[in-house]
């Protein structure tokens, strides 16, 4: 697999996922991604984007500015 974006190769990497829900800002430490050697595109697979989405949806309930968690695949 390549990256889509400029075709170089990928790299498995952990990375922080951040994101940005305006008043809340949660970040994901350690998530498994593809990161493209060259210009930094970042890949996640199926199942790592489900836990990061279960993740976030649990975490914008919690009345915080910023989260920080580490990243598990054991999402309730
Ligand atoms: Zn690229």
């Amino acid at each position: 697999m390549n990256c889509f974006m400029c075709k170089g190769t990928l790299e498995k990497k952990k990375v922080n996922y951040i994101v940005d829900l305006g008043e809340t800002i949660i970040i994901i430490k350690g998530v498994p991604a593809k990161v493209c050697e060259q210009c930094g595109e970042q890949y996640f697979d199926d199942k790592t984007s489900e836990n990061i989405e279960a993740i976030v949806n649990q975490l914008k309930r919690l009345p915080m500015e910023v989260s920080i968690v580490n990243y598990t695949e054991e999402v309730a």
